[in-house]
């Protein structure tokens, strides 16, 4: 099961890099101008570039003090500096990230968004500019002690997850799907820890990073050591978006001058 999700995600990552190198020409950012949430300095007289993303998945974004802080905002603040755009930042649930980029009332989304061939569907994704990987918490002395526990035959677990994440896509097709338990879906990633917390779920699938940030900010939950899979995160935008070009080189610019790894060194303390 891991091998053929592995192979997806590799045929996806190409597929991603495909879309990338064969962006060019499409839409100018969002003319959002007008009902600016400006974050950072308003009337510099830039162009805005709008972010969407989804302030509840620390370290990649999360509130601080009142605002939105985290490796992809510092990221995206980056390039919105290189290209020369103010940055905007939207903050909504993780499932309203595609459709804000495909209206057009954001021009960038990032939240620790996975390269999928399904959102390839409506979006295109830059180049990768980190690895996630899907884990799995438990509460401590939980009787699921691996990845291998969830795809028993017999297992019947309730799985919490995010709704629409990669999370949410690999219960559903090889837990529910296979009638092997349920998948209780929820908006943010900590509802879903609150209710792991509350027992109404048994675990709760999500990324690795954020799981680390959660199980250290409550009691009593720890994460499996198996991991259930290595993906891809990716810029989106909107299909054959003008800004792919750019932003792709400025990321590269970015990651090949340490100032990718500088910023990720800020939030993820080296185990
Ligand atoms: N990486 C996962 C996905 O893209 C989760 C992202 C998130 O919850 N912010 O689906």
């Amino acid at each position: 099961m891991k091998k053929y999700l592995k192979n997806i995600l590799a045929a996806t990552m190409i597929l991603s890099m495909t879309t990338a190198l064969a962006a060019c020409g499409g839409s100018a950012p969002a003319d959002n101008n007008e009902d600016a949430n400006a974050d950072g300095a308003e009337n510099s007289g830039k162009q805005k570039l709008v972010l969407a993303t989804s302030a509840d998945f620390p370290p990649y974004e999360f509130y601080e003090g009142g605002e939105v802080v985290g490796i992809d905002v510092e990221v995206a603040k980056a390039i919105a500096d290189k290209l020369g755009y103010e940055l905007e930042i939207q903050d909504m649930i993780f499932d309203s990230i595609i459709p804000s980029i495909v209206s057009g009332k954001a021009d960038i989304g990032m939240a620790g968004m996975t390269v999928t061939e399904d959102r390839l569907e409506s979006v295109d994704f830059t180049d990768s500019y980190a690895t996630g990987i899907q884990s799995i918490i438990v509460k401590e002395g939980s009787p699921i002690t691996s990845v291998d526990d969830l795809l028993a035959e017999g297992a019947n677990n309730k799985v919490g997850v995010q709704t629409t994440t990669t999370g949410d896509t690999y219960t559903t097709a090889d837990i529910e799907k296979k009638g092997l338990g349920t998948v209780e879906r929820y908006n943010k990633g900590t509802d879903a820890i609150e209710a792991l917390k509350a027992g109404k779920v048994d675990c709760v699938v999500i990324d690795n990073e954020p799981a680390k940030k959660f199980v250290e900010s409550n009691e009593g939950l720890q994460i499996l050591d198996t991991e259930y899979t290595i993906e891809n995160y990716a810029i989106a935008l909107a299909k054959d978006s003008e800004l792919t070009e750019p932003i792709n080189k400025a990321l590269t610019e970015l990651i090949e001058d340490g100032t990718v790894q500088s910023i990720v060194d800020k939030y993820i303390t080296a185990e």
